[in-house]
């Protein structure tokens, strides 16, 4: 079965939680307690994922992408802004800024495949509105040196969290170091209800704007409802009380799955401990990062090949559309022009274009990479093979073994 930890470990939580729903025949977040059975699964959920992550707000939404479309929409980043991205992550980073009529500046990533904070002033124009670090893989970005540089340079920090809900970095949760955090519930990702997201804030303007811009600009629970009171043009990215049954439930297992997946993960690092010619991924936080995969770095891109056909895998920068080369929505075309413009755009004295290859250290350490799957198990990222959240010890023993065996004959 291929998707995230949190789609392996569905029981009764979730459908208890469905049920009640179900039962209730009352679908939509909105409504008063006591009539028509009104659940108020999203509004809980909400709740309980501030206070687990230590967050002040969230929004549930429909999907992460939606979620980051928030975060853009929160700041107030649109048309000539520049926001600088790694050029290793999900098209939705990429796209979520394009579609906000803004600019991405791609930025290289470093061998923690997360964004390289020694190669971000460069890219920083009088245009820069933002900093979008990833949280790649399941691993915290170097938050600290990211601050520093935002800091400076008087930048907004979006984080993307949508790949490491519940990871922290130095004891903090991710999303609590920028502005404004996406997280996806996504059949990939950590914990999931076949599609949805949230927002994270600290901020309560930020808050109230990004509610708004999910749905269609109205304050928080849809108070103040009334004309003259939306401040905002917003969107429909609510999420239902269907997949906010779900989320909950899968929420309440989250520090479960990622305390298994940590576990499962050291088992099968001893296995592969000592080896030549590979390393084990640079993580910027050892114990905070989700575990979701381990990520073999090898010395050379012909080393990792041939060991990805070994184990029917291929390297990073081959598997899938993670890859700002694989990106061929994005590559050859050109943003901040009027041509790449949804409606009604100026045109800006300087326009972007993306070319295959333009980032050689990311193509290098994407090139040297493969992923082996502890609890997403996900093609699309090359972790089609390893264990998952359900493996027993003798399992993990058999794959780590494998995987020594063919590491040495390489
Ligand atoms: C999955 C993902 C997204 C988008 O989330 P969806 O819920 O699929 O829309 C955004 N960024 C990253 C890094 C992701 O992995």
């Amino acid at each position: 079965m291929a998707g995230g930890p949190g789609s392996y470990v569905f029981g009764e939580e979730e459908r208890k939680e469905l049920m009640d729903v179900i039962e209730s025949g009352y679908l939509f977040r909105y409504g008063t307690e006591g009539v028509d059975g009104f659940q108020h699964k999203v509004a809980s959920f909400e709740t309980e994922l501030a206070s687990k992550l230590g967050l002040k707000h969230a929004v549930a939404t429909s999907s992460g992408t939606g979620a980051l479309l928030c975060c853009l929409a929160a700041l107030g980043i649109g048309a000539g802004d520049e926001v600088i991205v790694p050029g290793y992550t999900f098209i939705a980073s990429i796209s979520s800024i394009i579609l906000s009529n803004a600019i991405p500046v791609l930025a290289e990533v470093d061998d923690s495949l997360t964004i390289d904070p020694t190669r971000i002033e460069p890219l920083i124009t009088s245009r820069t509105r933002a900093i979008m670090p990833v949280h790649m893989l399941g691993n915290p970005c170097d938050m600290d040196a990211i601050l520093k540089i935002a800091k400076k340079h008087n930048l907004y920090i979006i984080e993307d969290c949508c790949q490491a809900f519940g990871a922290s970095y130095k004891g903090k949760r991710v999303g609590n170091f920028g502005d404004i955090a996406a997280y996806s519930l996504n059949v990939f990702k950590t914990i999931t209800a076949g599609d949805g997201g949230a927002v994270g804030t600290n901020d309560d303007m930020l808050y109230e704007r990004a509610f708004g811009f999910h749905d269609q600009g109205h304050k928080p629970s849809r108070m103040g409802v009334e004309v003259g009171n939306r401040s905002i043009i917003g969107m429909n990215m609510r999420m239902n009380e269907l997949t906010g049954a779900v989320s909950l439930a899968q929420l309440r297992k989250l520090d479960m799955i990622l305390a298994t997946l940590r576990e499962k993960k050291a088992k099968l690092k001893k296995h592969l401990t000592g080896l030549p010619n590979v390393s084990f991924r640079k993580l910027n936080d050892e114990e905070g990062e989700c575990a979701t995969l381990l990520t073999l770095m090898f010395d050379t891109p012909e080393l990792a090949e041939r060991f990805g056909e070994k184990i029917g895998a291929k390297p990073i920068a081959y598997s899938g559309w993670h890859v700002y080369n694989n990106m061929e929505q994005v590559l050859n075309k050109v943003t901040g022009a009027a041509a790449n413009c949804p409606y009604n755009c100026p045109r800006f004295e300087v326009e972007r274009e993306y070319h295959k290859h333009m980032l050689p250290q990311t193509d290098f350490n994407t090139g040297r990479a493969v992923n082996i799957s502890v609890g997403v198990v996900d093609k699309g990222l090359g972790s089609g093979f390893g264990i998952n959240i359900k493996s027993t010890d003798a399992e993990i023993e058999q794959v780590g073994e494998k995987l020594r065996a063919i590491i040495l004959a390489l």
